[in-house]
């Protein structure tokens, strides 16, 4: 998964985009960068691994003049993790240069980088993304969205894009609009951003959301929007408002807040915890969903769990002691809420298991008597092929056991799901037009053929 941010027609586009990436940087924790286009249509490239705190200097901020910005947060995926593989992709080409910022990931990215090898391309990193980019540079078209539209047919899977073309900024979601993507208006600026939260940040006022299939085009002409490629039933990310998107942000056009705490509601009506004193959430990302367990279930809301937010991704421990200890450096439970209680412990979803064991052994040394563990989403069955980095079948802990070994492993007294129809109808504009195959393993579109190939070039 990645976080996208660009601007359109201000002084300050770069420092912009910086402060856009810093509200997507939960989006993708492995590099960061910018690209930015001058007056007199020079590119200049920043990027660097590691967080965007980390990623600019002020000396490579100054040299990133112009007014127009794109920028990426990556995450770190099962591909290489390597500067090379940073976004923004910055190509010198025979007329100019493109500029691409990639959040999704393509199907048929082995297939697309197969044909452009054979006819001679020469690949710089493993990212699917770089297809898209040498797409473009062989197409044709009387105008850049036409070129990127052109380039696009063929593409298969999920992309938001945001590509600059010489002084052009074109903007594209795929047909199935996996992921999000809105525009909004700073003065007389255009904006673009994953989230919605990346455009408070920087005072821009929310616009619309970009279509799926829509393609956006900006410059000195104006803007011009086009319903470019093919369309096909939508299929947005349930797991988008499960999961991945920040609470404060729009998405798909509901608020995620809303639909997490909708989630947490239906949670304790499907699966209650009768006889519970204590809700707590797994933080941050089931904060709002246990507060909408505790509302409907009137079982008290406690912060029983505390994590330490100043632990760095680089603690990588290989050892069983070391996972253990990496739950712990994580979270700490407050042993005044748990002793000797009956306890709602909720979290999002469940992907290896690993942390929730961890957790569970945690709050039972705490002193909790009963742990009763609520997931607000359904048991993950299957691998994603869209953008997010769900491991192989084989590590899903709910693909390999049955409820009742899920249950032993854990360690917890009862485990409850919710069903994919109640995670569903929590969707902002109801059920319909969801994705939900890493749930039920119904893919709405064909699978890649050599997934493993994707895999190590997965630019999510
Ligand atoms: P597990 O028990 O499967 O090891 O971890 C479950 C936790 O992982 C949950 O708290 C959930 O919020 C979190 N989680 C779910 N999906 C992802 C993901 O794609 N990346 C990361 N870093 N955490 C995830
Ligand atoms: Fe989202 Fe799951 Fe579909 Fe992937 S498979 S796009 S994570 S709902
Ligand atoms: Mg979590």
């Amino acid at each position: 998964m990645c976080g996208i941010f660009g601007v359109y027609g201000h002084q300050e586009a770069a420092a912009l985009t910086q402060l856009g990436l810093y509200s997507l940087q939960h989006r993708g924790q492995e590099s960061a960068g910018i690209v930015a286009v001058d007056e007199d249509g020079r590119a200049r490239v920043s990027r660097a691994m590691g967080l965007v705190s980390e990623g600019f200097e002020e000396a490579e901020m100054e040299v990133l003049q112009g007014p127009i910005a794109i920028g990426h947060t990556r995450y770190s995926t099962a591909g290489a993790s390597a500067i090379e593989n940073a976004q923004p992709i910055l190509a010198r080409v025979r007329r100019g240069h493109i500029a691409l910022a990639h959040n999704g990931n393509l199907t048929n990215a082995v297939e697309l980088r197969r044909d452009l090898e054979e006819a001679g391309a020469i690949f710089s990193s493993t990212m699917d993304s770089e297809a898209i980019v040498h797409r473009i540079a062989r197409a044709s078209g009387t105008s850049p969205e036409a070129r990127v539209a052109s380039a696009l047919h063929g593409v298969e899977g999920a992309y938001c894009l945001l590509v600059v073309l010489d002084e052009t900024v074109v903007v594209a979601r795929d047909p199935h609009g996996w992921r999000p993507l809105v525009m909004g208006r700073l003065g007389e600026s255009y904006v673009f951003a994953s989230e919605t939260c990346a455009l408070d940040i920087v005072g821009a006022t929310v616009e619309r959301e970009i279509q799926p299939g829509e393609i956006v085009a900006i410059d000195a002409l104006g803007l011009r929007s086009m319903q470019a490629l093919e369309s096909t039933p939508v299929n947005r990310c349930v797991f988008e408002h499960v999961y991945f998107a920040r609470p404060d942000s729009k998405v798909f056009g509901g608020s995620v807040d809303r639909s997490r705490r909708a989630l947490g509601r239906r949670l304790a009506i499907e699966q209650p915890a009768p006889g519970a004193e204590v809700v707590f959430a797994v933080p941050d990302s089931s904060n709002s969903a246990a507060l909408g367990f505790a509302e409907q279930s009137g079982i008290p809301y406690e912060l029983a769990l505390i994590r330490n937010h100043y632990v760095g991704r680089t603690f990588i421990q290989p050892t069983q002691a070391g996972r253990d200890a990496k739950v712990k450096v994580k979270y700490n439970p407050v042993r005044e809420l748990l002793e000797g209680k009956s306890v709602v412990m909720v979290d999002d979803s469940i992907v290896r298991g690993t942390t929730t064991r961890g957790l569970v052994s945690l709050v039972r040394a705490a002193g909790a008597r009963e742990v009763h563990m609520r997931v607000s989403s359904a048991p993950i069955i299957s691998p994603c092929y869209y953008g997010i980095d769900t491991p192989r079948r084989e590590e899903l802990i709910a693909a390999q056991m049955t409820h009742d070994e899920l249950v032993r492993h854990l360690g917890v007294d009862t485990l409850g799901y919710l069903s994919i129809d109640g995670m569903l109808s929590a969707m902002p504009s109801g059920p319909e037009g969801y994705c939900h195959a890493c749930f039920s393993g119904q893919y709405p579109t064909a699978t890649p053929s050599e997934p493993e190939l994707l895999r190590a070039g997965s630019a999510a």
